[in-house]
């Protein structure tokens, strides 16, 4: 059945009309995500409300040539209409999936073919995504400023009225826009603002209802617990945690907890305050910039960082549990590419991203894609050694059956290479490694195959336990030796530094990289030693550059710190003994740290950091976006710079770059920027990705489009390079 479509008239308002059908969608929405709004309007205002926000993505739909951009408005006016919640977002995306092209993908002429509207349909969800984090995230930042402020004039204030007058101290206490209480050292609350209450869902009793001791969560750190005992008993002055709560709805609330000991004149405990802050809202945008930094925006499969994640478990996992993985590269999709053009490449991927994903449904199973053509499939358990097989076959047995795209049949076939093994043997990108070259064999065998890792290679390939055991000779023998990678001013392209990576060149396996050894030294405590040495001669090395190169500005020098250093009771001592040594000044050098490293640090593991900072030495979070990203750590951390990691900026290879991936990069920029942290970003590979970068307001660059890392002389030729 087919009814003309009707540019207007009465016709539209019919139940199966234009106008009639995108009110049902707008009343599908409405039902979706109102549960979940904390608006004020009645169910129908909220509707009509929808209404024209549902006409707007209809037009967006249909749009010639297509545009998703409007997509992003509706985003925003989303986050505006108080949809805050991440469950209104997902749900919103739901209903887009399933019904906007169904209600409103037109009929007769104006009908859009399937396929056109399902991409276009996942570019208005992508693109509406990227709206509403972006306002969310405006909006969460507006408020911490907010909320910060606040809490330090309530802290400060606090502290010296308390011995004034208590008429006062209620002035504050009721103002603050963070929460605050008051309890006796048995647990007791007195007093708590309505700020407080609010946060814990409005119920002053439910808050006064127990004492502090019966405020556990089961997330709690343990240190929380072990800090309050220390600080009723008065042996601590306060303490700063993040930590959960439950409403009396049964939510959660997570806050920025601070807790001081108040004395009384003699100096003995009397009352314990505590400020809290809510960041509720903040972890959730915390867990969908996680969730957009792991998954592939193309396919929603897992990316290559949360691959390698789960890989690294599978291979560490303990108690001889075994692992498999297939590494599978498709048979001729740059032809497909070429011929055909980006879109309908696009298309292929996703379709084989689908069919990959029926294929590891099983516990333990997973499938990602490591980028461009090239998908992994892992099985864990005690069985690996069937089940890859199985796996593979399963995968190529998916992939025969054509793929309709444009009209046509299109028949793709793979390449896998398999690692199956026991746990706790090998690193994860050793596997990987291996993985690759096994496929290059199924592909050099002709393709559309799987073949296993040559057990013999592997035997005869470097083993942990081998190197370990190298290890502290190797450094004795001066085995190792450091490259040296530019960074560079994205705005005018000069050179200004660089980062100091360390290799290995063992006597029978060749050059390794840091991946290879830097765990294991690590692990075995020799970091330390193996460290400091570095730290030493690419100081000495950034003098040299300075002696030799006095005319464009000193040349800084960026050094990567292990966890293992961080803890180490010398750090700061010896890195001051080594600047002295050299001659070099503080500001020159800038001590790259993981932020997995930093995650959870008290004050008393900062505090080392602190003092190097106030040297002047910068502090960088290395790596940043990778895991954890916690942006409510950020301006905790003594850091000067943020280094952006490469997964960013892979997002940017595709053509036109990924929306949501450019929104997060300009997001963290301005937030990092608000924090005076300059940015840093790696792996840039392309001049096409330096301008994207510049443009978004990133400061340095460094990757192959500049330079590799190699020798030291080669950093003073390129800067003179750029002087001229
Ligand atoms: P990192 O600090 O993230 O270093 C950047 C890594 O990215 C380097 O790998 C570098 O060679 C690589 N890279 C640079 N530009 C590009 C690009 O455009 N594309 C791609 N695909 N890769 C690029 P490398 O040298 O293998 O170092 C790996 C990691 O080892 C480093 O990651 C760092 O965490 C660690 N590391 C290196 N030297 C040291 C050291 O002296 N001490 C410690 N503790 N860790 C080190
Ligand atoms: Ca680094
Ligand atoms: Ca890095």
């Amino acid at each position: 059945m087919s009814i003309p479509a009707q540019p207007s008239g009465a016709r539209d308002e019919e139940p199966d009309g234009p106008e009639g059908r995108l009110r049902r969608f707008a009343t599908i929405w409405s039902r979706a995500i109102f549960p979940s709004t904390a608006t004020s309007l009645t169910r129908p205002e909220f509707e009509q409300h929808l209404l024209p926000l549902a006409r707007e993505l209809s037009e967006t739909l249909h749009a010639h040539p297509f545009d998703a951009a409007p997509a992003q408005r509706v985003g925003t006016a989303l986050v505006d209409a108080h949809c805050t919640d991440p469950d209104a977002l997902s749900a919103t995306l739901g209903v887009i999936e399933s019904y906007l092209v169904l209600y409103c993908g037109g009929n007769g002429p104006a009908e859009l073919s399937t396929e056109d509207g399902r991409a276009r349909s996942a570019r208005i969800q992508h693109t509406l995504a990227g709206g509403y984090s972006h306002a969310l995230r405006e909006r969460t930042l507006g408020e911490q400023e907010a909320i910060a402020r606040s809490a330090l004039a309530a802290r400060s204030h606090a502290e010296q009225v308390l011995h004034e007058t208590q008429t006062r101290f209620q002035a504050v206490f009721a103002e603050a826009a963070i929460g605050i209480a008051i309890a006796d050292l048995d647990g007791n609350v007195l007093e708590l603002n309505d700020t407080l209450t609010r946060m814990f869902g409005g119920l002053d009793s439910h808050v006064r209802s127990r004492k502090l001791t019966e405020w556990a969560h089961p997330e709690d750190t343990p240190h929380v617990w072990r800090y309050y005992h220390e600080l009723v008993r008065g042996e601590r002055d306060h303490y700063r945690v993040e930590k959960p709560y439950y409403r009396n709805d049964g939510t959660v609330l997570w806050t920025n907890l601070t807790v001081s000991l108040l004395r009384d004149s003699e100096g003995s405990p009397e009352y314990q305050l505590a400020l809290m802050e809510d960041t509720t809202e903040r972890r959730l945008l915390n867990l969908r910039l996680r969730y957009e930094a792991t998954h592939d925006a193309l396919t929603g499969l897992p990316n290559r960082t949360l691959f390698f994640e789960r890989l690294e478990k599978a291979v560490a996992a303990k108690g001889g549990t075994r692992f498999g993985l297939c590494y599978l590269d498709l048979d001729g999709f740059k032809a497909i590419n070429d011929s055909l053009g980006h879109a309908a490449g696009d298309r292929l991927l996703v379709e084989v991203a689908d069919r990959l994903q029926s294929c590891a449904t099983a516990q333990g199973e997973m499938v990602a894609r490591l980028g461009g053509d090239e998908f992994v499939a892992l099985t864990t358990g005690p069985n690996t050694a069937r089940e890859v097989g199985d796996l593979a076959g399963r995968i190529l047995g998916v992939l025969s059956t054509p793929i309709r795209i444009e009209g046509r049949e299109l028949t793709v076939r793979g390449s896998i290479g398999i690692v199956e093994g026991p746990s706790g043997i090998r690193s994860a990108a050793e596997v990987l490694r291996s993985a690759d070259i096994t496929m290059y064999r199924a592909k050099a065998a002709g393709g559309n195959r799987f073949e296993l890792a040559d057990e013999e290679a592997d035997a005869r390939a470097i083993t942990r336990h081998g190197l370990t055991t190298a290890l502290p000779a190797a450094l004795e023998r001066g085995e190792f030796f450091i490259e040296y990678q530019p960074l560079v001013h994205l705005g005018d392209g000069s050179v200004h530094g660089a980062e100091a990576l360390v290799r290995w060149c063992h006597p029978q396996h060749g050059v390794l990289g840091p991946d290879q050894f830097i765990p294991l030294a690590e692990h075995t405590g020799l970091i330390v030693p193996l460290g400091r040495w570095v730290l030493e001669e690419s100081v000495r090395q950034a003098n040299h550059w300075q002696e030799r190169h006095t005319d464009g500005g000193p040349l800084r020098i960026n050094v990567n710190l292990s966890p293992t250093q961080l803890h180490h009771p010398r750090l700061v001592a010896e890195t001051v003994d080594v600047l002295e040594r050299s001659g070099l000044e503080p500001g020159a050098l800038c001590l790259e740290l993981t932020e997995s490293a930093l995650i959870g640090a008290d004050d008393g593991l900062l505090k080392p950091l602190r003092q190097l900072a106030e040297m002047g030495v910068d502090i960088a979070l290395d790596d940043f976006g990778t895991g954890y990203s916690n942006l409510a750590n950020l301006r905790r951390l003594p850091v000067s710079v943020l280094k952006l990691d490469r997964s960013f900026t892979r997002g940017m290879q595709q053509h036109p770059a990924d929306p949501v991936d450019l929104k997060i990069v300009e997001g963290i920029v301005t937030l990092a920027h608000s924090l005076n942290l300059a940015v840093t970003v790696e792996g840039v590979e392309t001049a096409a990705q330096a301008e994207q970068l510049r443009e978004l307001g990133c400061d340095t660059g460094q990757g192959w489009y500049y330079a590799r890392p190699g020798a030291p002389d080669r950093i003073h030729s390129l800067v003179l390079a750029d002087a001229v």
